[in-house]
């Protein structure tokens, strides 16, 4: 057996190389090998599941409400400056209050980008992360501790480095969490495709997710974190501030790389210019730097002034706002029917770029910020982040402005909208909206879909426009002619796309699965169902119990399937792909096996003497049977191998049929 606590310390390492210091060494697929047989030994011997076992950051069970910390050291907010006049004035205070022991060409200063999220406090106790909290008022924070243990950046027990210093008896470790502005882009997208409401901006998505009461929402979203210091240590000395971010590295911490130590004060000003011209490459949002006194002993000696420290200032670099005329509100349709609205204005440049659309995430947000058409706006831009409207200046509205009323018709088919349940958001449900299909079919050819290179945007426009397609299977009847009756055709292009088309028929089931677009059901989804149904007939036929099953698939999912197939133009659709040759069952699938295992419901526990789980699964499914995770009333047999756990023992309490590999070679023989 392999040894659990080192294979424990070894994915810990893994981690700490591919979210400190952004440098694997293996592959994705085989950490997720090790994370796996973790997983599987931990389900085995749940006696030895351990608080710093990585696979312990899944989130826990929902909180009532927060406790309160009361932070042993204050976690003080810092003063501002907004030019270099402020800043000179800050380095001249300094030097007025330097004791006569400390010349002046031995201060020393730390600069490091300020980036717009949230400030936490970790406390590990012999290594071990104990409690994280937020700053709250600076003297009392909210217990965030299942919260922070989800944050994959965040080391459960320090050292997380083979060879970091031994753990102090214990440290508060302090840094900010974040959203990196691609994750935090990718993020709300997949809340658009998925119909859900996304975050205006990355302070907001990291704050809103850090501050759940369910742990495992939190798990969900892809928070980062950097260390920019330690609130305390007990049993270790530190001198410097740069000695406590190094200090932080070397038990694992991630630390921005770009924090730079110098004694020129005009190199200090020259960095932070540096970092404002440059402040859209930095992947994520910097709002300014700080400036600290190194030397932790100086620190102390010069104490603080009312609230905040005289040793540290933050520089705030100049706003991306603007207000301009808000000349009109439209709205989109996506994929999934939702309709958002957006802003037309009256073109205006913020920090250089020319806007002319903003974005106003929602009816529910549009509605709260009373933002009419023909208003003043204040528009904000930060990172690679769509423009955002603010709010409108009411002291510019005109007299006879009226409310905005949000659309009761589709703005691109003109069938009347409507709302999902108890969600605010406003959906078109004609399966036939040329609006959706155009999305539709952009999602149908994108990567993880159908993969068909070169079909993108435009000529998912172009023929939808053109009436060449109703539905996404159309475009495997696209001939030629019809493409070149497009604008931009000629001969190669159309070949080439036309072979391209006819090369996706060979896309796995899951891929094609996902193109379908079937709300809550991305690729990780698909891929679980392509595993768990050996063709999509079977899956047409599933109940929602019966989807509920399947690892991987939830209430809300299932619900989502049952509804997508009771729709009669999507089973169409289906037919059509069919027709085509759209690869629509699992390609494990043998038609030559003999479907001996037909009807019957298989779950596989413990290590199988010749067989790998999904070798198992395969062999099951070629044979027509069905694996499923959970063993239930409905398992017909589990397949047991050595060491297997509770799925053992649930199925001896349900009296269902135990065998072991050769037993179900066997069975699928007779
Ligand atoms: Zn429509």
């Amino acid at each position: 057996m392999t040894n659990i606590a080192e294979l424990r310390k070894q994915i810990n390492y893994h981690l700490y190389r591919y979210y400190a210091l952004d440098d694997p060494i293996i592959s994705d697929a085989e950490f997720d090998q090790l994370m796996q047989t973790l997983r599987d030994l931990e389900a085995q011997n749940p006696e030895l599941i351990t608080p710093d076992s990585p696979t312990q950051r899944v989130g826990a069970e929902p909180l009532e409400s927060f406790d309160k910390v009361t932070h042993v050291v204050a976690m003080t907010s810092l003063a501002n400056a907004f030019n270099d006049e402020d800043m000179r004035n800050w380095l001249g205070r300094i030097e007025r209050r330097l004791p006569t022991w400390y010349p002046r060409d031995a201060v020393e200063f730390v600069v490091e980008p300020k980036i717009d999220g949230l400030a936490v406090a970790i406390v590990y106790e012999q290594g071990l992360l104990k409690q994280g909290a937020t700053r709250g008022n600076g003297l009392v924070g909210e217990n965030i501790t299942a919260n922070v243990r989800t944050i994959k950046s965040v080391p459960l027990r320090i050292p997380a480095t083979p060879d970091g210093p031994p753990p102090p008896t214990r440290i508060e470790i302090r840094g900010e969490v974040y959203m990196p502005i691609k994750e935090f882009n990718r993020y709300n997208q997949q809340q658009l495709d998925l119909g859900e409401r996304v975050f205006a901006n990355p302070r907001n998505a990291a704050a809103g997710s850090l501050r759940q009461l369910d742990s495992r929402e939190t798990a969900s979203r892809p928070l980062a974190m950097f260390g920019y210091g330690v609130g305390y240590i007990e049993g270790a000395e530190l001198q410097t501030h740069w000695d406590a971010l190094e200090y932080l590295k070397a038990v694992g911490f991630p630390v921005n790389p770009d924090i730079i130590r110098t004694k020129n004060f005009d190199e200090v000003l020259e960095f932070i210019r540096q970092w404002m011209d440059k402040r859209d490459e930095l992947g994520y949002d910097a709002d300014g730097a700080v400036i600290k006194i190194n030397d932790l002993t100086l620190q102390k000696y010069l104490g603080l002034v009312g609230n905040a420290p005289r040793w540290a200032i933050a520089y705030k670099f100049p706003a991306r706002e603007a207000t301009t005329k808000l000349l009109e509100i439209r709205c989109n349709v996506g994929r999934t029917g939702q309709v958002t609205p957006y802003a037309v204005l009256e073109a205006v440049n913020i920090g250089g770029v020319t806007v002319r659309q903003a974005t106003l995430h929602n009816f529910e947000d549009l509605a709260k910020k009373d933002i009419r058409p023909g208003d003043t706006v204040l528009l904000k831009r930060a990172g690679d982040v769509i423009p955002q409207v603010v709010k409108p200046i009411l002291e510019a509205r005109a007299a006879d402005s009226m409310p905005y009323q949000p659309p009761t018709h589709c703005p691109d088919c003109h069938e009347a909208l409507s709302h999902f349940g108890e969600e605010v958001a406003l959906f078109c449900i004609n399966a036939a909206c040329p609006a959706q299909l155009v999305r539709q079919l952009e999602y149908f050819v994108s990567r993880p879909a159908l993969n068909i290179e070169g079909f993108g945007v435009k000529i998912s426009e172009q023929v939808a426009q053109a009436g060449l397609i109703h539905d996404v299977a159309d475009i495997y009847t696209l001939t030629k002619t019809q493409l070149l009756s497009l604008e931009g055709f000629a001969e190669k292009k159309a070949d080439k796309i036309l072979a391209m088309i006819d090369e996706s028929k060979h896309q796995p089931f899951d891929r094609v699965l996902t193109g379908l677009g079937i709300r809550y059901v991305g690729s990780v989804v698909a891929a679980f169902i392509a595993h768990a149904f050996a063709d999509i007939q079977a899956l047409q036929q599933a109940t929602q119990p019966e989807l509920e099953q399947i690892n991987g698939i939830g209430p809300r999912i299932a619900e989502s399937i049952v509804d997508w197939f009771s729709r009669p133009a999507n089973r169409t659709l289906v037919q059509k792909l069919r027709q085509a040759g759209v690869t629509l069952s699992s390609s494990k699938v043998e038609p030559t096996a003999p479907q001996t295992l037909a009807n019957l419901t298989f779950v596989i526990t413990g290590t199988l003497p010749t067989w790998g789980r999904e070798e198992a699964a395969a062999f099951i499914q070629d044979h027509g049977g069905k694996v499923t995770g959970t063993v239930s009333k409905k398992t017909d047999y589990l397949v047991a191998g050595e060491a297997a756990g509770s799925k053992l023992e649930k199925a001896q309490t349900l009296n269902i049929p135990i065998i072991d590999e050769a037993g179900l070679k066997k069975l699928a023989t007779e």
